[in-house]
């Protein structure tokens, strides 16, 4: 069985050394050196020949549609003909004006479903250009040299006297506080775990990004002149504190924790939701997993738990969906991935009851399930099939069936409207129904991409700069 109780342990906070220029705040030696063996890239990085080859196979289309496709709209022929022609420097500075986060992009993005699924060669029955890959090397390169003390930009002077505060420190919010302090306003985002970054620390898979890269933007992003503070917004700083000090205010809180099964048993030792799980191997040292685990869901969330769990030692993971694998949301290259990493998968099964021994689970009791009819949303229901539940014997359960929604902080907060425990914004600025508000990224859209996110950031930042600048405020 996992050599780990189930309590996930955050690592030391250090909070107050956080905007210390004197040094690097997020020193690396806190991520378990282990992953990097454990999880090798999944795309290995492109060296410079292999890199000038692939960029010279690019058509520089006019127009672009891997542009359009990228919702930060990143000028990759641009980006790619600088790699071309040597001007690596130049190549990762065009990506860095469209997306800031663009090295966690380069590694993290569908790319898939974006920018290469639009490639012309695709078109041409040719291999895409390789986009993510070439933009991971133009950003490596950028961040080699930021760590030997070469900025993007020195900070911007504060040349307005409002200043704007972004709650929640993953990639939606970063991006607002470096577009807005980029322009002259002062940014801080309060955050309240021990690392800023958000799901990009502490939450996708260790193969596409590690800990020490998505820091490595935050440092960035600080590095232009962004304060962070460590604080829960609505229990350590209020909502009324926040308002007091700042002019506008970016709400970047993502998604909450995930959703309970809501059967018997859930509390057994060796029973993880999947964002805990993934927290935990990706921050805590020599974190293993051993016999056999069942993962419950049908997302890539559950798709990233059930390789990670595979990857850390189970000798067998099974992962359980309650529709087929026609209606699974997994994204159909991630389930493609996971078949070779030899996750094992079983469709239509709920789970009714996790069944225990001595406070340990030891087995799920699932039963069988029919497809119906779809509903009015074009999704097929599923309804039980009497008398056929059975034990499925395991060493680990992770349920992995969504994330919840963070309402909690946002009831408290004057006049925003949700919907469905969702953020209502005017889409083109990120607007929400109180004009002192913002908002982007989960919380909005309900669970999508880092680079979703990263364009919510940004488009709310140049609303937010055009209403301070026109009105002062509000
Ligand atoms: C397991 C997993 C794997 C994923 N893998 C990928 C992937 O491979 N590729 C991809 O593009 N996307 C992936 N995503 C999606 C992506 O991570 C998110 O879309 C993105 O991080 C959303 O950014 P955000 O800023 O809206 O929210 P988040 O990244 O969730 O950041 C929100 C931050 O706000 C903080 N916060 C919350 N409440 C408060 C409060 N009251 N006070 C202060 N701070 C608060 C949170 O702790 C968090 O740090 C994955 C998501 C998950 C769950
Ligand atoms: S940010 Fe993502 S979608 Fe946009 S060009 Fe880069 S890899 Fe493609």
């Amino acid at each position: 069985m996992s050599k780990t109780d189930v309590t996930p342990k955050q690592v030391d906070p250090d909070s107050e050394a956080r905007n210390s220029p004197a040094r690097n705040p997020y020193p690396v030696s806190r991520i378990p050196a282990s992953n990097e063996e454990r999880f090798p890239d999944l795309h290995p990085a492109l060296d410079p020949l292999e890199a000038v080859i692939e960029a010279n196979r690019c058509l520089f289309c006019y127009d672009a549609p891997c542009t359009n496709a990228c919702p930060t709209h990143i000028d990759v022929p641009r980006f790619i003909k600088k790699i071309a022609t040597g001007n690596v420097r130049g190549s990762a500075l065009t990506i860095l004006n469209s997306n800031v986060l663009g090295l966690s992009c380069s590694r993290v993005c569908p790319v898939d479903v974006l920018c290469e699924g639009a490639c012309v060669m695709v078109r041409e029955n040719h291999k895409p250009i390789e986009i993510g890959r070439l933009q991971r090397f133009a950003m490596d390169r950028f961040y080699e040299d930021f760590a030997k003390g070469k900025p993007w930009n020195d900070p911007a002077p504060v040349t307005h006297p409002q200043k704007v505060a972004c709650i929640g420190g993953g990639p939606a919010s970063l991006a607002c506080a470096a577009e807005l302090r980029r322009r002259g306003f002062a940014v801080t985002i309060f955050d309240n775990r021990p690392l800023p970054g958000g799901l990009n620390t502490y939450g996708v898979a260790e193969y596409k990004l590690r800990p020490a890269d998505s820091l490595k933007e935050v440092e960035m992003i600080r590095s232009l002149g962004v304060e962070f503070r460590q604080a829960m917004v609505g229990e350590s700083v209020s909502v009324e504190e926040i308002e007091d000090e700042f002019a506008l205010i970016f709400i970047g809180l993502g998604l909450g924790t995930m959703e309970r099964l809501d059967i018997p048993g859930e509390e057994l030792l060796g029973v993880i939701d999947a964002l805990r799980f993934i927290e935990r191997y990706k921050t805590a040292p020599d974190f293993e997993v051993s016999g056999r685990v069942v993962v419950i869901g049908g997302g890539n969330t559950a798709i990233d738990a059930a390789n990670a769990a595979r990857r850390l030692g189970a000798d067998e993971v099974h992962l359980f969906y309650r529709r087929t694998e026609r209606e699974m949301p997994a994204f159909k290259f991630e389930y493609d991935h996971s078949k070779v990493e030899g996750v094992r998968f079983h469709w239509l099964a709920q789970p009714a009851e996790i069944v225990g021994a001595n406070s340990r689970v030891t087995a799920v009791r699932f039963m069988d399930m029919r497809l119906g009819e779809p509903d009015a949303s074009g999704r097929a229901t599923v309804a039980p099939v009497p008398g056929s539940e059975y034990d499925f014997q395991c060493d680990m359960a992770i349920p992995a069936i969504g994330q919840a929604r963070l309402t909690s902080l946002l009831e408290k907060t004057r006049d925003i409207s949700l919907k469905r425990g969702l953020v209502v914004v005017d889409r083109a600025t990120g607007r929400t129904t109180n004009v002192r508000y913002f908002a982007g990224g989960d919380c909005v859209n309900g669970g999508r991409e880092v680079v979703d996110a990263v364009a919510d950031g940004k488009r709310a930042a140049l609303a937010m700069a055009a209403q301070l600048t026109s009105t002062g405020g509000a």
